[in-house]
């Protein structure tokens, strides 16, 4: 699942395709692309494109007012992906929407594709934006976060274990399976510890290593497992530097021991028996 430096990659890949450029039509091939409650695609035709930014792990594109400020956002989930082509480019099986721009350079369109179909479209205004619950409950950016916030939002996780604590989009928005055990790992905490057993030096060293991770996976385009691919269809570089995500039972780049694997509310979680405490 595209995490934040995977989607902060696909923002900045997209931007000189899509900056300026202007909706002619769209084609919605599948309607569970779509978010329930959202405008109808059609009120994208005729808008320029004046921002691309992203918050957590959506991508959202900035409208040109015409009627009414709006934003439409793309939470690309497990499988989705935005990818620009030439116009005329041929759908392809997995494409379940395609857009037709016109920009000062050439005509382009660009494909939602989404082989598993979790991800979504949501066109909205402000208004719609701000009473989105997901939206509207999502923590700070963790690039951005000073220690005193993040101990305040992992206060209202204290019985969670830390791993739980980073997975949820409310404490820090961005933060999935392979950076929250990459980062655990690099502050030498285990996965499994309670929120409230660490100690503040713990929780400053462990803030310190996020960003320290996020700001190298941005610096590699972000880790290409399964299909993620940025809007240039180009693969990112991180998965050469990560030290235990996807290597249960090979050694630790540390110490050698033998890494572990163990599940964490559901989800796969990697680890040092040794390094981590
Ligand atoms: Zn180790």
């Amino acid at each position: 699942m595209p995490e934040l430096p995977e989607v902060e990659s696909v923002v900045r890949s997209l931007a000189p395709h899509l900056l300026g450029a202007r909706f002619l039509h769209v084609t919605l091939l599948r309607e569970e692309s779509l978010q329930q409650g959202s405008l109808p695609l059609s009120e994208l035709c005729g808008r320029r494109i004046l921002s691309l930014s992203r918050r957590g792990k959506l991508i959202l594109i900035g409208l040109e007012t015409i009627t009414r400020p709006s934003t439409l956002v793309v939470h690309l989930r497990m499988t989705g992906a935005l990818l620009c082509h030439p116009s005329a480019t041929p759908l392809n099986p997995h494409t379940r929407c395609c857009f037709s721009l016109s920009s000062q350079h050439k005509p382009l369109a660009l494909f939602f594709d989404d082989i598993r179909c979790f991800g979504k479209l949501f066109l909205a205004t402000e208004s719609m934006l701000r009473s989105w619950k997901y939206f509207a409950e999502l923590g700070p950016e963790p690039l951005e976060t000073r220690l005193a916030l993040f101990e305040d939002r992992l206060s209202q996780r204290k019985s969670a274990t830390i791993k739980a604590a980073l997975l949820d989009q409310k404490v820090l928005a961005g933060l999935g399976n392979i950076y929250a055990d990459e980062s655990l790992f690099h502050a030498h905490i285990l996965p499994t510890r309670p929120v409230e057993s660490l100690s503040h030096e713990e929780i400053k060293l462990l803030l310190a290593s996020i960003k320290h991770i996020l700001k190298k996976a941005i610096k590699g385009c972000g880790t290409s497992f399964r299909n993620y691919r940025d809007a240039n269809g180009h693969a990112g570089a991180f998965q050469n530097e990560l030290a235990v995500y996807g290597r249960a039972g090979l050694p630790c780049l540390h110490c050698h021991t033998r890494l572990k694997k163990t599940r964490v509310c559901g989800r796969g979680t990697v680890f040092c028996p040794r390094c981590q405490h």
